[in-house]
């Protein structure tokens, strides 16, 4: 193996850090930033991020207060909770848990967020933002990705960056990050023609597809910084990236591990929107 591992494990651990001091400057301001996640049905993969979320609230010094709602809830329910919680002054971030079920619309429910307490970032309001590089609460993953890459060291600024994946999520939100930063970025999807070419092209190349080991080591550049933010799991249980680790970590010079990527630098980046959101009342 030759490239470096980004752990992402460490960097999320030493922002939790820095988290936790801002916790405790806005306590002694009376202030206890809040956390409400909303989760919808019995998903078990959901149910185990938000198990997940609630304990780094709980490391962090941050309120979490979950709702647990079951698959029948009907759209307007959700959304009559979230008007609520838009509401409450003691609640300074809203997480609707993704996905939801079949007769939940994502899009909508997402919208009724207040946008000042829409710590996911995927609000339409917070997301133009970032599309016009102004301030805003921005997607947690994609900022988590932004984050390891400029753990490297590498100056981001002129640097040729492929995304494989567009989702409103990940893939979109990223590539719009990675120009704010100055690569020169291109998108790749399922339409791509030449997937290959465009990878072998990557100094930075980022991965969320969805699919197990995927990109293999021949389709990367030596010395190109990789960040897999797939999370498949295989039938043996284990969990794979959607980078095939074992190939592409001979040949890239950097690449975040799965686990222990760009995981633990998602809630990482909930915590840091969520205390944000708290302080902007400050
Ligand atoms: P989506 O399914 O929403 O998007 C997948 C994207 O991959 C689509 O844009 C799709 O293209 C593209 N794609 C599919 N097949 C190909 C192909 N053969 N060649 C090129 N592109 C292809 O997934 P998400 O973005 O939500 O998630 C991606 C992965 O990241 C998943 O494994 C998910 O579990 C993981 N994830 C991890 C997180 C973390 O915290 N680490 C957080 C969020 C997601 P098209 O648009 O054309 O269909």
């Amino acid at each position: 193996m030759s490239a470096d591992i980004i752990d992402g494990k460490e960097i999320a651990g030493e922002m939790r850090q820095k988290i936790k001091d801002r916790v405790m400057n806005l306590k002694k301001k009376n202030i206890v930033p809040g956390l409400s996640v909303i989760l919808v049905g019995d998903d078990p993969a959901s149910q185990v991020y938000v198990r997940n979320k609630e304990k780094a609230c709980k490391d962090l010094g941050i309120k979490s207060k979950t709702f647990r709602l079951p698959r029948e809830t009907s759209q307007a329910e959700v959304i009559n909770l979230i008007k609520d919680l838009n509401k409450d002054p003691e609640i300074h971030g809203i997480l609707v848990q993704l996905p939801l079920p079949d007769h939940v619309d994502p899009d909508v429910v997402i919208e009724a967020i207040d946008p000042s307490k829409d710590v996911d970032g995927l609000h339409p309001v917070n997301m133009g933002r970032l599309i016009r590089g102004q301030q805003c609460l921005m997607p947690c993953t994609p900022h988590g990705c932004i984050i390891m890459i400029k753990r490297t060291g590498i100056d981001i600024k002129g640097k040729k960056a492929v995304v494989v994946g567009r989702s409103n999520i990940v893939g979109k939100p990223v590539s719009i990050m990675l120009l704010q930063e100055n690569a020169t970025v291109t998108v790749c999807h399922s339409k791509t023609v030449d997937l290959e070419k465009e990878t072998r092209e990557a100094d930075i190349l980022v991965v969320a597809v969805g699919k197990p080991k995927f990109i293999k080591g021949d389709m990367i550049k030596p010395g190109a910084v990789v960040i897999d933010v797939g999370i498949n799991r295989l039938d043996n249980g284990k969990l794979a990236g959607d980078v095939d680790f074992e190939s592409a970590s001979k040949v890239a010079g950097w690449i975040t591990p799965v686990p222990g990527g760009v995981g633990p630098m998602t809630i990482t980046m909930l915590m840091h929107n969520t205390v944000e959101a708290a302080e902007r009342l400050c």
